[in-house]
């Protein structure tokens, strides 16, 4: 098959993400990736300021990665979990454990982020129902948030983004809450809780739980707040009955720095999704995980078990490089490599402030963003992007970067150079 017939049939039949039928996007065949470069089938290199969406932090086709799911593929690639345990389940959660939250021992595998959102919300509601408190139905969650595509995830996505009022009452109603004003690193405003006291002094009653992606909202904008936002929150919530979940499903594994995003809180959830890097972009996997104390009270109630368990539960494969993604990750300096993709996104992503139709450059540890006062052109813009030999992907006002852990001072100079150039030509 030629390139072009490859496009051909892609065209007129795959779905692409979040794109038209009618009028789809261009899309750049690949052939295949090795560390920070990804090999176009028409001939481009490009490097990777993306990570294939937060997920893969160590670039691609690395050969310690590659070795760990080879071996398992000899041993078995899947198995069903009723029943049934292995070794790449069971070493996946012994290298977790210590790394999870203080307190947080129960590990639930599902297959992918939006999943584990979705088991994150069923822990609360039948938390809640073995407490005696089955009229707490409802989610609580701040705007502008992104916790996936599949049902009730999306209905505690940000409503207008996430286009609630297409989907109409066939979409649970949920809580909003204004975005916190109090920006990461700048001064905190107690106001900002306001909102939150006041929903739970009225409602309280009626909620499961608070839903919130800790200090970083993703997808939702590439928005940074305050670490006392977190701290309070969660008091409240406690003081209320209602649970906090956090969703570190795109902030896991070091890319705000720390381990997790909620370090720079000091505090604990009572549930926990991660997803995304944890197989370090290889497959998908997901966890949700929680405490003993809500793990057994879910299980003392009338169904006797939490009532989840899908097909793949806790792939082998999936499993085992996962595991392999941890030991790599922790065998390296990872926060110093962080801090100096940090500083030298600072530095020489700056110069965009002055552009005319930029409204804020802000960088948190691995995350580099440049926001626009206007929508991009991404059709055009991610054009100029591979001409200039980089994979960056704006969307909506947001032009980022979250590039590979192992990304090289050149290589990362050159993103942001060409990310610098592009933002200038469009909105200068
Ligand atoms: C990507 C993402 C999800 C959804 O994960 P999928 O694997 O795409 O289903 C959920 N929450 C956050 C914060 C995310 O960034």
């Amino acid at each position: 098959m030629t390139t072009e017939e490859l496009l051909q049939i892609d065209r007129e039949h795959l779905w692409h993400p979040y794109t038209s039928t009618i009028d789809p996007l261009p899309v750049f065949p690949v052939e295949r990736a090795e560390g920070v470069r990804i090999y176009l089938e028409e001939g481009g290199i490009l490097i990777d300021g993306m990570s294939s969406w937060w997920a893969a932090i160590h670039g691609y086709n690395h050969p310690q990665l590659n070795k760990a799911i080879e071996q398992q593929l000899h041993q078995m690639s899947h198995i069903m979990f009723g029943g049934f345990t292995h070794r790449p389940a069971v070493e996946l959660a012994n290298k977790l454990l210590p790394l999870l939250p203080k307190g947080i021992d129960q590990i639930f595998y599902a297959d992918s982020g939006s999943v584990a959102v979705e088991v994150a919300l069923k822990m609360a509601i039948q938390y809640q129902h073995s407490r005696g408190e089955g009229e707490r139905q409802a989610f609580v969650t701040i705007r502008s948030g992104y916790h996936g595509d599949t049902w009730h995830a999306m209905s505690v996505c940000d409503p207008t983004t996430g286009m609630h009022a297409l989907f109409g009452r066939a979409l649970p109603q949920q809580y909003f809450l204004p975005q916190p004003k109090s920006k990461w690193g700048k001064e905190w405003d107690p106001s900002d809780l306001d909102p939150l006291k006041d929903l739970l002094q009225k409602e309280g009653s009626h909620i499961a739980a608070l839903i919130v992606e800790p200090i970083v909202q993703g997808a939702g904008g590439m928005y940074f707040y305050h670490p006392n936002y977190l701290k309070e929150a969660l008091d409240l919530c406690h003081e209320h009955g209602v649970l906090v979940i956090f969703d570190e499903i795109a902030t896991g594994f070091g890319r705000t720095g720390t381990f997790f995003a909620s370090e720079h809180a000091q505090v604990v959830p009572d549930i926990l999704c991660i997803g995304k890097a944890l197989t370090g972009g290889y497959m998908t996997l997901s966890a949700t995980c929680t405490h003993k104390t809500i793990a057994d009270t879910i299980c003392s109630g009338e169904a006797g078990c939490f009532m989840h368990g899908p097909t793949f539960m806790a792939n082998p494969l999936a499993c085992a490089v996962a595991s392999e993604s941890l030991s790599l990750l922790l065998s390296t300096p990872w926060q110093q490599k962080i801090e100096s993709m940090e500083q030298q996104m600072r530095d020489e992503l700056a110069p965009a402030f002055a552009f005319r139709g930029v409204e804020e450059v802000r960088v948190l540890g691995g995350i580099g963003v440049i926001e626009t006062k206007t929508p991009v052109n991404m059709a055009r813009m991610q054009q100029r992007f591979v001409q200039e030999g980089v994979w960056v992907r704006p969307f909506g006002r947001l032009c980022y970067l979250m590039p590979p852990y192992i990304i090289q001072e050149e290589e990362l100079s050159h993103l942001t150079h060409s990310l610098v150039k592009i933002v200038r030509e469009e909105f200068d």
